[in-house]
């Protein structure tokens, strides 16, 4: 979301020799958040020319519909937000079957319990940190509890899923996310408005 869209190829060769684990796209619809993106004629573009495996993040309403085309992108992981789906255990295992890691996304107001019954059955929890729709927004802090309390419910459960989380990320808020139990970290406008993108990668890896 903050790469440059006139010219997306500089940015992701920048990904591609950083130590960058995934790409992380946000697509957005303009019903379930106020904004719209890219979608899937950009995304299969990127994804030839991307070598990092890819994180996509859709923030849209009905996410089921769209389990094909995500995963003919070769897409590593389908993120799909809980306030956007009613069936989220068939939906998860519908990204399963076609051979993706499901990943469940909360907004800043929706709490870690909602997903109490579906956690064993996820590879991935994202946390959002800002409200989803624009990138470049100042950080929530009641993440760092939201977090703190997820990382209880997994450990709690024998749940193999990662902590992710997105909006906000910086070297500081990075680093006390890591505290609070996060495994993944989302940067956008931290990275590319940077001196030194792939420097700011590095510095977050090592978090
Ligand atoms: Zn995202």
């Amino acid at each position: 979301m903050a790469a440059n869209f006139a010219n997306l190829e500089p940015d992701i060769r920048m990904i591609n020799e950083s130590d960058a684990d995934y790409l992380h796209l946000d697509v957005m619809d303009g019903v379930f958040v106020p904004n719209i993106s890219f979608g899937f004629p950009v995304m299969k573009d990127v994804a030839k020319i991307c070598r990092k495996p890819l994180d996509v993040h859709l923030m849209i309403v009905e996410p089921q519909n769209w389990i094909p085309q995500v995963r003919d992108l070769g897409a590593e992981i389908m993120n799909f937000h809980q306030e956007a789906c009613v069936h989220i255990h068939r939906t998860v295992q519908a990204i399963h079957d076609a051979g993706m890691k499901a990943g469940v996304t909360l907004c800043p107001a929706t709490p870690v319990s909602t997903l109490v019954d579906i956690i064993g059955d996820l590879d991935l929890v994202l946390l959002m940190s800002v409200n989803p729709g624009f990138g470049g927004q100042p950080f929530i802090r009641h993440t760092l509890e939201k977090t703190r309390e997820l990382r209880e419910l997994i450990d709690k459960t024998g749940s193999h899923a990662v902590i992710e989380i997105d909006g906000g990320v910086n070297g500081e808020t990075g680093a006390e996310l890591a505290e609070a139990g996060a495994d993944m970290l989302v940067a956008g406008s931290y990275v590319f408005r940077h001196a030194d993108p792939k420097a700011a990668i590095a510095g977050l890896r090592a978090l």
